[in-house]
């Protein structure tokens, strides 16, 4: 007795719905595709792109190749029929092999980073599984990896769910991934970070980096060449942690938001990991719909602040350490201390140190840093800062400044502190409650009463005095 195509692919149907755990997976994948033909145990399927193909065979094969042999025996053969979108409005279908030649991806209308390829004749993927992985590349930066990213208590929360979310992508609390802090904190490293991490643990799954400036444009392009569907698919299929760097930008591009909101919705509900920054918390995002950002709150925000001082340090000699360079202690505290905008300006007064440096051929020493510095930070208003008054008297104290920071009661030490305290609060717009949580975390009025006894001391005690204008003068300098 010969089948007709028609009922053996609702046999199949119903075997497959049967063994899926939910009626969605079985709507969204299967639903679409029509039985085309049967030629002997050759069952031909009419499949609605590319994307489709690439992920029934990704994550069905198995399920299809047995629904199958079970209605046409163990010889049972099965041909895919992919409908080309032409992106001039023609559709035709064609049986499909995928090819890795290279040159035919320049055919390729969109801006999508793929290295995907129009087919030739036919695919039996019983026979060849899994040929042709479609190459994503991932646009991610080698040096923008954790090694090279330094912990502080700055970054703390963001790392570490980072560093989570790259060992078991999809899986963590941590979906969306959300980081966010001002200009040239970090958050672009630390999604490269995430996403290298990832690749090394887990090579086969792919990883896409791409700025929210980038994927507005790729799909302004595939509205304008008629790819739209192709643009979805591709980010709906073939990714499975997708990382959108600044999303500040889709901020009243609607178009740009509804694609997201689809994308977004197709990978969650994969359990495909999304990594997301911007410049401000999801509260704070304006001109973005609030179906987006109520999406944004599913998972963890974690936020960026600046580093402290000593973190600066570390990141200061990481960098020197990676490119070979020494620089003199004091010089890099220096800089560190005095730089408290961003990392991207630190390793701005850096890079023109260094280069000031070697273009007068003068060795770098304190003094050239502190003409660069003013020059550099003069631009930026400079501010005295906190740290940067507990530093200078914790020099002239000769005790750590870590020892400063503790609870400890020992005279000398209480003094140091209170001499900062008294000299953060001259010189910096500072409240009481900030000046006391820096130096210590003392309340407010800790703080008022050092000053007191600071002032009182400095009318009546001649040692004192010197030494506290000595410290003055330093800070100004
Ligand atoms: P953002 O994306 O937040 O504007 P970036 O990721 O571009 O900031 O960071 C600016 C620069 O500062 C980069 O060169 C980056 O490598 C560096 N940087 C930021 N945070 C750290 C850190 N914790 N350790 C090392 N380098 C850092
Ligand atoms: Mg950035």
């Amino acid at each position: 007795m010969s089948k007709d195509c028609n009922t053996v692919w609702e046999n199949c149907l119903a075997f497959i719905k049967d063994n899926l755990p939910d009626t969605h997976v079985f709507e969204t994948w299967f639903k679409p595709l029509q039985p085309l033909k049967l030629d002997k145990d050759i069952l031909t399927l009419k499949v609605p792109s590319m994307f489709f193909y690439e992920w029934i065979e990704d994550n069905y094969i198995d399920l299809l190749r047995a629904s199958i042999r079970k209605e046409l025996g163990e010889n049972a053969r099965l041909l895919y029929s992919v409908v080309m979108d032409t992106g001039i409005g023609d559709k035709s279908t064609r049986s499909v092999i995928p090819s890795t030649d290279k040159s035919a991806t320049q055919n390729r209308p969109t801006s999508i980073p793929i290295s995907s390829s129009p087919m030739r004749e036919m695919l039996n993927p019983f026979v060849i599984p899994g040929l042709r992985k479609v190459k994503v590349n991932s646009q991610l930066n080698e040096n923008y990896s954790f090694e090279n990213f330094v912990e502080g208590s700055c970054n703390q929360l963001a790392r570490s769910a980072g560093y989570a979310v790259a060992q078991n992508p999809g899986k963590t609390a941590f979906n969306p991934l959300f980081i966010h802090g001002a200009v040239g904190l970090g958050k672009t490293h630390l999604v490269h970070a995430i996403g290298l991490e990832t690749k090394k643990r887990f090579p086969e799954k792919t990883v896409l980096y791409i700025s929210a400036e980038q994927f507005f444009q790729q799909f302004v392009d595939s509205t304008k060449s008629n790819n739209r569907n192709d643009f979805l698919q591709f980010y709906q299929m073939m990714i499975d942690v997708l990382i959108i760097d600044d999303i500040q930008f889709f901020a009243n591009k609607q178009g740009t938001q509804e694609i997201f909101f689809q994308i977004f919705n197709g990978l969650h509900s994969a359990n495909k990991q999304l990594i997301i920054t911007s410049d401000k918390s999801p509260a704070d995002l304006s001109g973005l719909e609030q179906r987006v950002i109520s999406r944004l709150k599913w998972g963890l925000s974690a936020d960026l602040q600046m580093p402290d001082a000593p973190t600066r340090v570390e990141i200061i000699k990481r960098k020197l350490y990676k490119d070979g360079i020494t620089m003199p202690e004091e010089v890099i505290e220096y800089l560190a201390y005095n730089v408290s905008t961003s990392v991207r300006e630190l390793e701005g007064a850096l890079i023109s140190l260094l280069a000031h440096s070697s273009m007068s051929k003068k060795e770098i020493t304190l003094d050239l840093a502190r003409q660069m510095i003013d020059k550099f930070v003069k631009s930026n208003t400079r501010e005295i800062s906190i740290e940067y008054i507990q530093k200078v008297v914790c020099d002239y104290f000769n005790i750590p400044i870590n020892i400063m920071l503790s609870k400890t009661r020992k005279g000398d030490v209480v003094q140091a502190r209170h001499i900062s305290m008294f000299l953060s609060r001259k010189h910096t717009q500072s409240s009481l409650a900030v000046i006391g949580s820096k130096c210590g975390n003392k309340d407010h009025a800790t703080v008022l009463h050092a000053c007191k006894s600071v002032q009182n001391s400095y009318d009546t005690d001649k040692k004192f005095r010197a030494d506290l204008d000595a410290i003055e003068k330093k800070i100004n300098e």
